[in-house]
């Protein structure tokens, strides 16, 4: 199981997470990403990961 946090200090508001997650669980608010829904829905598919160009993104398996 996975869980996604995203660092909102690290965010710069590209939106290119929230627009990528084939789960939908990634949002923006304002100019932030957020999680919008349970964090352990993450399917660990990395695709924010590699999208983000801030390094905000983070999974953790647990
Ligand atoms: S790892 Fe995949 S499923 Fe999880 S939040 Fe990022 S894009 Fe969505
Ligand atoms: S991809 Fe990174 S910088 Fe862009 S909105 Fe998502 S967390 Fe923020």
């Amino acid at each position: 199981m996975y869980m996604i946090s995203i660092y909102a200090d690290a965010c710069e508001g590209c939106g290119q997470c929230a627009e990528n997650c084939p789960v939908n669980l990634l949002s923006m608010e304002g100019d932030k990403a957020v999680v919008s829904g349970e964090p352990t829905e993450c399917m660990g598919c990395e695709t924010c990961t590699s999208v983000c160009p801030e390094g905000a993104c983070h999974i953790q398996e647990i």
